[in-house]
């Protein structure tokens, strides 16, 4: 008998004290090729509240300790570690019918879900703990009285409750903006691959980077921790529409407030378009992607494709070459023998489920092209081959439908290496098919006509968290229909769960409250550490003069004015090549309602502005680095001022480098006091001055 799996719980690995009583009796977990027990799962007698009070305190604490960019940096080092010892995660998840292929999707896709967040959330979040969003709303006539909206995390934990298919990176993806918010996460794994998130858990730990409280793993069932939960917690669940909707209507989601999203099963379409014949690339790219996702993680994935929707005449093109193919390259078996493409099924019940669903499929109108639901020949562990006796294993299967809106194939997810093929008519057509499903994590379509995808695009990205376009350009380098990637939306409404907060930084902010703060420039500059227009301002020193260690937000520059004439107009447009008629030509600049004869280019007076403010001996100011927000408001004529205030309004230093970055305020502004040009400059700051040390 095997050990049972522990869970690492209030900064502790922790099992059961006693053999749990008959009534608690362990889940037995096996081996997905041969059936062996891997390990038992318990979690008698673990106390959840405590598991998730200790989130709340301990967790809460050491990540609100951390800046954004402190925590991307741990980040970052968990990648660097996991990626050191991704082979036992790799020999590990063979255990669970995981080909290297396979591994490849949820080891190194995990991997690079840490690495990617830490770098987007170095470049895209400051070095704070509040993020702003959204403009200054200026609320009173004199500047004194403002509003904006901030970001500040939730106070809870973040419950995160996984499918068996990617034990690794279908956490990963939700630990990780969980953990750049700073919000505490508390793992619960599926049953059937457990442990392969205790062996991540466990690399984690080991380092002795991990913040106390800010990753909790309970291994087995957790059929009390609803209630425990309370505002301020937040529940992300990944698994079956029927789990996802009993939890989603526990009190505490419905009337307490705990934020509580799913990814669900989805019924993924991919349209072949009516230009994408045999023989075009986009044919070729279209079977290469449906075999890839037949047989990745032997068709075990939330965003596999499930209904190919193929150009009525194309169907027995379409079935013959994916036939060809899995000739060609699928060699089913158990992933530790060599050569074997595609793994078995996670577990028997999974099998018996996907047999079931088949069963379903076909009593609803299909009829198998392709496959069957019997035990297939495959190739052992120790390179014999012959049928399956033991193992979850089954070959991929096609299903056809002559009655494309047949209900079952919309509605009936066969978990495992199974498509559907529907036909179809006209575009159109292929669009009210796709919406059928009632709402998926992805479609694709390979087409090479823009005027398809626009059509397909239009009727239905509303049913669609993603959308992939195949063509001929994109066909190698796509990163494929089933595989979400870190930057984008990961969700879909309806039957996909109603989820679109993973994926870019909207996953970092879901794990904290948008909340609208009003007060005046000093207060608002003093909460978020951001300087606002209107609050205190220094002028005591140039501040280019002035490393990070000594430079404040607020700290200004005020420039002499500096007269325009018509010379200097025509000395930049000459120097440049701008002779754009505004600049050089009186009676046409005159015509155009918006000047009231030549003018200033605007890029002059950016440039000037420079000259105005810069202290130009060698400093602590490093590089400008670009100019966001540019606006020219008011034309500046010959014989006009201009003058420039420059304050710097954010300071960030980098956590991995010597210097930061500093954001300042530009406003150019003209003898009357008019606002000519605002925008804000981007530069690198040493942290010491030169020659000292850190
Ligand atoms: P489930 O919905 O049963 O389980 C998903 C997760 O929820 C597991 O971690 C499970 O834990 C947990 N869970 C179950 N009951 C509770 C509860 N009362 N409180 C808290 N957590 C709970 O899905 P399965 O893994 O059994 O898969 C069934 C079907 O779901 C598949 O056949 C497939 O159709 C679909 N599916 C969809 C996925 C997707 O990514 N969208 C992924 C995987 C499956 P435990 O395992 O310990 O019961």
């Amino acid at each position: 008998m095997t050990d049972i799996l522990p869970s690492y719980v209030r900064g502790q690995w922790w099992a059961p004290s006693e053999e749990p009583g008959q009534e608690a009796a362990p889940v037995v977990v096996r081996d997905s090729s041969t059936g062996e027990e891997v390990c038992r799962l318990s979690t008698a007698g673990i106390d959840l509240g405590a598991v998730l009070n200790y989130a709340r305190t301990t967790g809460q604490a050491s990540l609100g300790a951390l800046t954004f960019h402190q925590r991307a940096v741990l980040l970052k080092r968990f990648a660097q570690v996991l990626t050191e010892r991704k082979q036992e995660l790799y020999d590990l998840s063979r255990r669970a019918g995981a080909t290297e292929r396979d591994s490849l999707s949820d080891v190194d896709g995990g991997i690079g879900v840490l690495f990617t967040y830490s770098s987007k959330a170095r470049r895209e979040l400051p070095d704070g703990r509040v993020y702003l969003d959204g403009p200054v709303e200026v609320l009173s006539k004199d500047g004194s009285f403002l509003g904006r909206h901030v970001y500040t995390r939730l106070p809870g934990a973040a419950v995160q409750i996984n499918a068996f298919n990617f034990p690794m990176w279908g956490a990963l993806e939700k630990f990780a903006p969980a953990f750049l918010a700073g919000v505490p996460s508390v793992v619960k794994p599926a049953s059937p691959t457990a442990y392969v998130a205790e062996a991540w858990v466990r690399i984690l730990v080991e380092t002795g980077l991990l913040p106390d409280g800010s990753l909790q793993l309970v291994s087995g069932s957790v059929p009390d921790l609803f209630e425990h939960l309370r505002l301020g917690d937040l529940v992300g669940f990944t698994g079956s529409a029927s789990t996802a909707e009993r939890l989603r209507s526990h009190e505490c989601v419905q009337t307490v407030g705990v934020r509580f999203t799913s990814e669900t099963d989805s019924i993924n379409a991919s349209v072949l378009g009516p230009d994408a014949v045999p023989g075009t690339p986009e044919f070729d790219a279209y079977v290469r992607q449906l075999l890839v996702e037949l047989t990745t993680k032997a068709g075990q994935k939330c965003t596999a494709i499930r209904r190919a929707i193929v150009p009525a005449g194309q169907v027995d093109a379409l079935v013959d070459a994916v036939r060809a193919k899995i000739a060609e390259r699928v060699v089913i078996g158990d992933p530790r023998a060599e050569g074997v493409t595609m793994g078995p099924l996670v577990s028997l019940e999974q099998r018996e489920e996907v047999r079931r669903s088949v069963a379903a499929l076909v009593d609803g109108g299909g009829r198998l092209l392709l496959g069957s639901t019997e035990p297939p020949e495959v190739v052992r562990s120790d390179g014999s081959t012959g049928v399956a006796e033991r193992g979850a294993f089954v070959e991929p299967m096609l299903i056809g439908f002559a009655d494309a809106s047949a209900p079952a194939v919309h509605q009936v997810e066969a978990f495992g290496p199974v498509a559907s093929v529907l036909p179809y008519a006209t575009v159109e057509e292929a669009a009210e098919l796709v919406s059928l499903g009632g709402g998926s994590l992805v479609t694709s379509v390979a087409t090479n006509d823009p005027s398809v995808a626009a059509t397909l695009l239009s009727r239905t990205a509303a049913y669609n968290g993603r959308i992939l376009f195949l063509d001929r350009d994109d066909a190698r380098t796509s990163t494929g229909h089933g595989a979400p990637v870190p930057h984008l939306v990961h969700g879909g409404p309806g039957r996909a769960g109603g989820g679109e907060e993973l994926g870019g930084m909207r996953a970092v902010l879901h794990h904290m409250q948008r909340t609208a703060v009003q007060g005046s420039p000093e207060m608002l500059t003093a909460l978020t550490g951001v300087w606002h227009q209107g609050a205190a301002s220094r002028t005591d020193r140039h501040p280019f003069r002035k490393p990070l260690s000594e430079l404040a937000v607020g700290d200004q520059v005020v420039s002499a004015s500096r007269a325009v004439t018509l010379d200097d107009i025509e000395t930049f447009a000459r120097f440049t090549g701008d002779l754009f008629y505004a600049h050089m030509d009186e009676e046409a600049a005159a015509a155009n309602p918006f000047f009231p004869g030549r003018v200033a280019h605007g890029y002059l007076l950016v440039s000037w502005a420079a000259g105005l403010f810069v202290d130009p001996e060698p400093g602590p100011v490093l590089a400008n680095y670009g100019l966001e927000n540019l606006r020219f408001v008011t034309p500046v004529s010959p014989g006009d001022e201009i003058r420039v205030v420059l304050t710097a309004k954010q300071i960030t230093p980098r956590e991995t480098d010597e210097y930061g970055e500093v954001r300042w305020d530009a406003v150019i502004r003209n003898q009357d006091d008019e606002l000519v040009a605002s925008y804000d400059v981007l530069t690198l700051v040493a942290k010491e001055p030169a020659g000292v040390s850190p």
